[in-house]
């Protein structure tokens, strides 16, 4: 048995491998545990190369048994980044770049290990609060896995927000009331339905493991190799957690020699992960949080305390970009390597940039960067700081005084 059991991440107290996420004896999150002799004995680097091009060359390392709910998410175009290097002054310089999943966010790696196992697990139904790339993805999963889909979102949301859910068939219910509102409601729905799978809620530590294949995927084209650096953009602090088991997994199963990752996170201005780690204290919820980012906008976050311990024993650090920055940020990526990501990914390269200017990253250091999702999702957040078109009459000779 690969998965033997999930254990809280507070007290260590274990549980059987079910759709559980509160530890009943402290309350703390649960994780899943592994076989690490039955993986040992199933993985090889060669066996992984001639796997399916996606995330699910991996599945030895997933906490799934059945076959996958695959749209095809994971192994994304892995960039050398040589005209952004040069421009922050790296010679090093990688970009795993997410926003060529299937539905334009990293979001598809930890939902397609999250659906695949609430169909696992015989659940009737899929659902979520979010606003954004997180029911889209599972939306478009729940489609192929042919199971109903339930995306909570506050009142008065966009509509351009919620169209990738729409047109995959989710019942998208509009609660009278905020996001923290829309999440209350999807957790109770989650405890009244024990059969349907919420997958931030009651799937959480399952899904949670799908963001390790970032880290896999930066090992294997690194030609199994582990980097130096890496700059992860932070909301719960969950995602920075996924890399690092993931680089101590290959570790663990001998594909790739033991090293110091540096891990450093990049968070909007005022966010709590950040501020701690600047100021050394501990993890404290913020109530008014000020930023466009609202991808990386989460207040109380669940990952915050394990994410700030790995920045901190790496050696690493936390940036917190300003918005203007994160625009920036946007401009500069899509000017120097043609990718348009999306404002979480202005943060990490805003971040990247900081981190390269306080001399906290040295030019050779094999760096990588994550570029969490796509760019034309929230192209009306930016459309303000781009140049304005140029205009003219249509005469030969008022293009060449517009250009001159
Ligand atoms: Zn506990």
């Amino acid at each position: 048995m690969k998965v033997t059991g999930l254990r809280c991440r507070i007290c260590g107290k274990e549980f059987p491998p079910e759709a559980l996420y509160t530890c009943d004896n402290c309350f703390g999150p649960l994780e899943v545990k592994y076989d690490w002799e039955w993986i040992k004995n199933r993985v090889s680097r060669e066996k992984i190369e001639k796997g399916p091009k996606s995330l699910w060359r991996y599945k030895d390392f997933l906490p799934v048994d059945g076959e996958p709910v695959d749209l095809g998410a994971g192994f994304t175009r892995f960039i050398r980044a040589s005209n952004l290097g040069e421009e922050l002054g790296l010679k090093n310089l990688f970009l795993i770049d997410d926003s060529t999943n299937p539905t334009y966010s990293f979001k598809d790696r930890v939902v397609s290990v999250a659906v695949t196992k609430a169909r696992e697990f015989g659940m009737k139904a899929v659902g979520c609060a979010s606003t954004g790339n997180l029911a889209g993805s599972i939306a478009a999963h729940a489609a192929k896995a042919r199971l109903p889909a339930y995306i909570f979102v506050p009142r008065g949301i966009e509509k351009n927000k919620i169209i990738q859910a729409l047109v995959h068939g989710a019942n998208v219910i509009e609660v009278d009331g905020t996001y923290d509102d829309a999440n209350r409601i999807a957790t109770e729905v989650a405890e009244e339905h024990p059969d349907w799978g919420f997958v931030n809620i009651n799937l959480r530590p399952f899904y949670a493991e799908g963001s390790k294949t970032l880290a896999y995927e930066a090992a294997e084209r690194l030609g199994w190799t582990l980097p130096d650096q890496v700059v992860v953009p932070m909301a719960s602090g969950a995602l920075l957690c996924a890399i690092y088991r993931g680089f101590r997994d290959l570790e663990r199963v001998g594909l790739v020699d033991e090293k110091d990752v540096v891990f450093n996170g990049s968070q909007p201005h005022g966010l709590p992960i950040s501020r701690a780690v600047k100021l050394g204290t501990r993890v404290e919820p913020v109530r008014k949080m000020d930023t466009i980012v609202h991808s990386l906008a989460i207040g109380n976050p669940a990952d915050g305390i394990f994410a700030k311990e790995i920045i901190e024993k790496t050696g690493g650090y936390a940036e917190d970009p300003a918005d203007r920055e994160a625009i920036e940020g946007i401009k500069l990526l899509a000017k120097t390597e043609g990718i348009f990501t999306e404002l979480a990914g202005g943060v990490t390269v805003a971040g990247l940039k900081r981190l390269v200017e306080e001399g906290r990253i040295d030019r050779s250091d094999v760096v990588v960067a994550y570029l969490t999702g796509n760019g034309l999702k929230t192209g009306e957040a930016i459309v303000d700081y781009l140049d304005d078109t140029l205009k003219i009459r249509p005469r030969l000779e008022d293009f060449e005084e517009v250009i001159a």
